[in-house]
């Protein structure tokens, strides 16, 4: 078994990697799902859409003259180059080459590089197509970016003016000059002197905004003068469409505009307009402010390294999750995303949520960023108290499977449950328990235990995470706990995991489960809720399972041991929702789904929506040792699909009377008992 999940790795990684590209896609065009007032007046930066014309310098007609330049710069530097220009402006793209021998001393500076720098642009000025002049050395966006490797950035300026979004780039290193080029280079051709003048520029932006006295407006960035530019005009007086083919260096108009940035009180968005300086046009219009995730790498399903579900897996949006940017938190959407405006403040999460807070034995968690960044709580190697380096002591593998894991199922559980208040209040999780091998429902909380004793962290086991939050649903879902609730939180871990195997990676050895003497065949979980995947092969029932297996610890409601008769009403569910229900025609087989898969759950939703009526008859048919409670046991996960206003039928669900005794971990949580809900007898 093991070893074909290890063969189909390598595809699932790649089939992993591609839905988690796609998703960043996705999420990068997230807007707000309440537009503000002013999205119809959007005028998109022309800036942000000028398509270079990447051309090789070699392409290019042997008279032509920046060929000719090339040719002359090339036979003064040894070595083989690689040059592309920009058709539009004429300027390089990139030039890149065996190098130009440059010494940086030990004591350099992003200074001290950027002067030899100005001396070598000087000299290539027929090919470069810099003035010096318009060189603004940014030492923000210049430094180290190795050992051996500088970067260095010059912005443009023209006649004081800067130019906006255009940049010369070098790379110096390894003793040499590596490459250099520029995004774009356009042809400044506009009188840097205004004809209107700040104040008229922002009158205009207020009335084409529509703004009122009785809007409240904010002026985030005063009027400032910029060169933007733009498509050159074809003969038609049109930019034309397409690929620009013109002559070389006449690809660029521009034009000279007043950059005002405000925000109107109520309106979401920081909203900056660009009007021209000399007719006063609306040049641009657009939201400046910048949506950015909180993410990081999860277990989608165990941390027993069987690659992909098994193995860490980065870039999962953490749902619902907090994010503080100076006084004011917000919370992210389903998909991690959150509003960073204004744009560069500084945001920070701590996992604690709207709906679950994580609470970590190893330290605090408390992850930040300058935004439009992510927020990206990033992945590690190890297990228990292991974070990525940099990162908050708190930041462990189990507190961001757990994190998601938990968001993600309750999410799923408030469409079936809108009015369950336990689904729309905080829910903390408390994870790295200094335990082992186990984990517990505490009547409050969840409890994930650390690794060792031959056991995995529970907390990186989505199977045991997901089945603790099903005892919390079943003790909340207006019923208290049914019986047994070892069944209805295998069910509640299984719906989610599609994995019949609860808590796969429990078992470090890799061992099977027991299964109260029916031995697992390829489950190193818990328990295996397949009875195909069992030594016997057959069904767990009453007579056939319980009495010779469960014994008598009366928990259960055939009177064994809840953990072992949860098998009964388990395996009934599993091969409802993935024998019965698509032979019936009534759902598609769901071979091939990923076990992260959202997509369509329907057998596993309609395999809730069905009163589990044969387990009912199972239990019924055989009531031993003439316990009532046998025949009437409902653990059903009918509280999934329709919310259940009344108690269950079965009112004889033990509360607080399960022998706990010899289940008690070694240092014991301080809870009601009768709330406790284990992971597994001891
Ligand atoms: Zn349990």
């Amino acid at each position: 078994m093991k070893h074909v999940m290890r063969r189909s790795s390598a595809l699932g990684a790649v089939l992993l990697a591609v839905f988690l590209v796609s998703l960043d896609a996705a999420v990068a065009l997230q807007v707000p799902e309440v537009p503000s007032r002013f999205e119809p007046l959007v005028v998109p930066d022309p800036a942000t859409s000028l398509d270079v014309a990447t051309t090789p310098v070699a392409s290019l007609h042997a008279s032509d003259r920046a060929r000719a330049g090339w040719e002359r710069f090339k036979a003064a530097h040894a070595g083989s180059w690689r040059v592309h220009l920009d058709r539009r402006s004429g300027a390089p793209l990139l030039v890149e080459g065996d190098g130009i021998p440059w010494s940086v001393a030990e004591d350099a500076s992003v200074d001290s590089i950027a002067a030899g720098l100005r001396t070598f642009i000087a000299d290539e000025r027929d090919v470069l197509l810099a003035d010096d002049a318009e060189l603004v050395l940014d030492r923000d966006g210049s430094g180290k970016l190795t050992d051996d490797v500088w970067q260095i950035v010059f912005s443009r300026s023209v006649a004081g003016v800067p130019v906006a979004g255009e940049r010369y780039v070098f790379s110096v290193g390894h003793g040499n000059l590596i490459a250099f080029g520029t995004p774009r280079w356009s042809r400044i051709a506009v009188s840097p002197n205004p004809r209107i003048d700040a104040e008229e520029a922002q009158a205009r932006m207020i009335a084409y905004m529509g703004l009122t006295p009785a809007d409240t407006i904010e002026v985030v960035a005063p009027a400032r003068l910029e060169f933007v530019a733009l498509r050159a005009p074809g003969a038609s007086g049109k930019a034309p469409a397409g690929p620009f083919a013109g002559p070389l260096g006449s690809g660029y108009a521009s034009a000279l505009v007043w950059r005002i940035a405000l925000r109107v009180s109520g309106e979401l968005g920081t909203w900056v307009a660009r009007v021209d300086a000399h007719n006063g046009a609306m040049r641009s219009f657009v939201d400046d402010d910048r949506y950015a995730r909180v993410k990081g790498g999860i277990y989608p399903l165990a941390s027993d390294q069987i690659c992909p579900e098994g193995c860490e897996q980065p870039n999962f949006p953490m749902p619902f999750a907090d994010v503080t940017i100076g006084a004011a938190t917000s919370t992210t959407t389903t998909m991690g995303v959150f509003t960073c405006s204004p744009a560069g403040s500084v945001a920070t999460t701590k996992l604690a949520g709207q709906y679950i807070r994580i609470n970590d034995t190893c330290g605090l968690i408390s992850e930040a960023v300058t935004c439009s960044a992510d927020v990206d709580l990033s992945v590690s190697a190890g297990t228990d108290c292991t974070v990525p380096a940099g990162s908050a002591g708190g930041n462990t593998h189990a507190a961001r499977t757990n994190f998601y894991q938990l968001n993600r199922v309750a999410e799923r559980a408030r469409t079936w449950l809108p009015s369950r208040t336990w689904l729309t209040t905080q829910m903390t999780a408390n994870v790295n328990v200094n335990q082992t091998c186990n984990a517990v429902w505490d009547g409050n909380s969840t409890n994930m235990f650390k690794s060792g004793s031959g056991c995995g962290n529970t907390g990186e086991l989505a199977g045991v995470v997901l089945h603790e939050w099903g005892h919390g649903l079943d003790q909340n879902d207006g019923g208290d706990f049914d019986n047994p609730s070892e069944a209805y939180a295998d069910i509640t871990a299984f719906m989610t995991t599609h994995q019949s195997c609860i808590g796969r990676g429990f078992r470090l050895s890799g061992s099977n489960c027991g299964g109260y003497g029916d031995v697992c065949l390829s489950c190193s979980g818990v328990r295996d809720q397949d009875w195909d995947k069992h030594a016997l092969h057959t069904p767990a029932t009453p007579m056939g399972f319980s009495a010779p297996r469960c014994g008598t610890s009366s928990d259960g409601p055939c009177g064994g041991a809840g953990h072992c008769e949860s098998y009964i009403s388990g395996e009934t569910i599993w091969d409802l929702a993935t024998r019965d229900l698509p032979a019936s025609g009534l759902d598609q087989p769901r071979r091939g789904r990923s076990p992260t898969s959202s997509g369509s759950n329907r057998a596993w939703d309609r395999a809730a929506t069905r009163t589990t009526a044969r387990s009912r008859a199972r239990t019924a048919a055989a009531p031993r040792r003439g316990s009532p409670s046998c025949a009437s046991s409902t653990t059903t996960m009918a509280t999934w699909p329709t919310e259940r206003p009344t108690r269950p039928r079965s009112s004889r669900r033990s509360t607080g009377t399960r022998s706990l005794a010899a289940w008690r971990p070694t240092r014991p949580i301080r809870t009601a008992p009768s709330a406790q809900r284990w992971l597994r007898p001891s």
